[in-house]
């Protein structure tokens, strides 16, 4: 079997990217080894993506965003972060970012549903489920895929889209740095007695972080980071043990709190590849690089590292060259790096910081609070990174080298 481009991974960055190709007239090839039935119906795993207007802006452009229910989606308003019992937090605005509101929340599965539905009615591709990847090695005329069927796929590119696990990085020789901070993220859905007022808190304790994603009406996403055992044994709680356990945790901030859904355990993983791509492969998504989730970063790197790659693409097709040349290729890598870098330290730096619970860090932390709160440049900064509005350019502007 012979193929344009394969991809491997049917999650929201493969998805994604199959849509980015549409129009360039490529065939497509998409595996995953979830069954059909799994990926056309996602389950709620829990996670509440925070999206920039950046990235809404992508998934508008790709269609899917267009599919999502608008009673589905979240207003982000402002952002608070809080130091231990500090009662007084830094404040991020959805006026300093010059915007309604800093972001929008959208549930990770019904971004899949929405990705997956506009895949599956799109002209030149071809979506394998159930089949996993299971090798690769380069042949004379492009790189083959061993599949789990006991079949072979040839592609002209393949894209690793497989988690930031990926086993076809590895298969192709490329190392990882991964990190394991040793705490997991609990996730649950909750109902507040109090007002969220769409504000998302970060509220890192002494021993643990807490977040609250403001979802419609009175329900929130409660976030809570502890070291492994802590989480899981709070996960097997009875409910109302649960709720009184997570209203204490939170201090009442938003009155009692019940829980609203299932609960999700997620252990906490970082991942950084020696490389993004090697010949005839280009890893996007995850599987380009694993955020730590504290920073809310990791999706909206994979729509910037999907916008670069199918940008570069498209360029090639124009000037009639393959899409796996190897300057497509490297300019893919330089200009993902670019974006991905600084976020990756700065989230390194601030998990760092809010777990070393010794005094020079504490003190640390809450000066840099306390001046980051007085400085109105500072939260702007903030601010319009993540509303790509106004004077300051967000990462994809610099990278474009256009103007905002
Ligand atoms: C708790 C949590 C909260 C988060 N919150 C945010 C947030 O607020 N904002 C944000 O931007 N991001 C957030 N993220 C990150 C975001 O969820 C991920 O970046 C995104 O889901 C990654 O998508 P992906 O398609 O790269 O990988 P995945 O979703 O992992 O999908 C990989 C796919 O590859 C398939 N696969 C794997 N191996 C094979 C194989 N060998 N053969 C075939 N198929 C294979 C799998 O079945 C799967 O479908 C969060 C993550 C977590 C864990």
């Amino acid at each position: 079997m012979k193929t344009d481009v394969a991809i491997v991974g049917a999650g929201p960055a493969g998805l994604c990217l199959a849509r980015a190709l549409d129009g360039l007239g490529l065939e497509v090839r998409l595996f995953d080894s979830s069954p059909a039935g799994l990926l056309a119906e996602p389950a709620d795993d829990g996670r509440e993506i925070a999206l920039t207007h950046a990235s809404q802006a992508i998934l508008e452009r790709l269609g899917i965003w267009q599919r999502l229910d608008p009673d589905e989606l979240s207003d982000l308003r402002d952002a608070a972060v809080f130091d231990g019992e500090s009662a007084r937090p830094m404040r991020i605005s959805h006026a300093d970012g010059g915007r309604d509101r800093l972001g929008t929340l959208v549930a990770n599965h019904r971004i899949r549903k929405a990705a997956w539905d506009s895949v599956a009615e799109q002209a030149g591709v071809e979506v394998e489920a159930g089949v996993s990847v299971e090798g690769t090695l380069l042949s004379a005329s492009g790189r083959r895929l061993d599949l789990s069927d006991g079949r072979t796929v040839e592609a002209d590119l393949v894209i690793a889209a497989d988690s930031r696990f990926s086993n076809l990085r590895r298969a192709a020789g490329i190392g990882a740095r991964m990190r394991d901070f040793g705490r997991s993220m609990l996730l649950a859905r909750m109902t507040l007695e109090g007002d969220h007022e769409h504000v998302a808190w970060e509220w890192f304790g002494y021993d643990r972080t807490l977040a609250l994603l403001p979802l419609n009406g009175r329900l929130a996403s409660a976030v809570i980071t502890l070291p492994h055992e802590h989480a899981r044994r709070l996960s097997e709680l009875e409910t109302a043990d649960f709720n009184r356990e997570v209203t204490e945790l939170y201090r009442q901030r938003v009155g009692d709190m019940r829980l609203a859904g299932e609960r999700h355990l997620y252990p906490l993983v970082g991942v950084w590849p020696d490389r993004l791509v090697t010949e005839r492969l280009a890893a996007v998504g995850d599987a380009a690089v694993g955020m730590h989730p504290v920073t809310a970063h990791g999706f909206n790197l994979g729509l910037t590292g999907i916008d670069l790659l199918s940008g570069e693409m498209r360029a090639a097709r124009q000037r009639g060259r393959p899409v796996s040349d190897p300057a497509v290729l490297s300019a893919y890598q330089r200009r993902h790096r670019l974006a991905s870098l600084p976020l990756y330290m700065a989230t390194a730096t601030v998990v760092g910081l809010y777990t070393d619970d010794r005094l020079p860090a504490r003190l640390l932390r809450r000066s840099l609070l306390r001046v980051a709160d007085r400085l109105a440049p500072f939260r702007q900064v903030v601010a319009r990174q993540l509303t790509g509005k106004g004077g300051l350019p967000g990462p994809l502007d610099l990278l474009r080298g256009s103007p905002p």
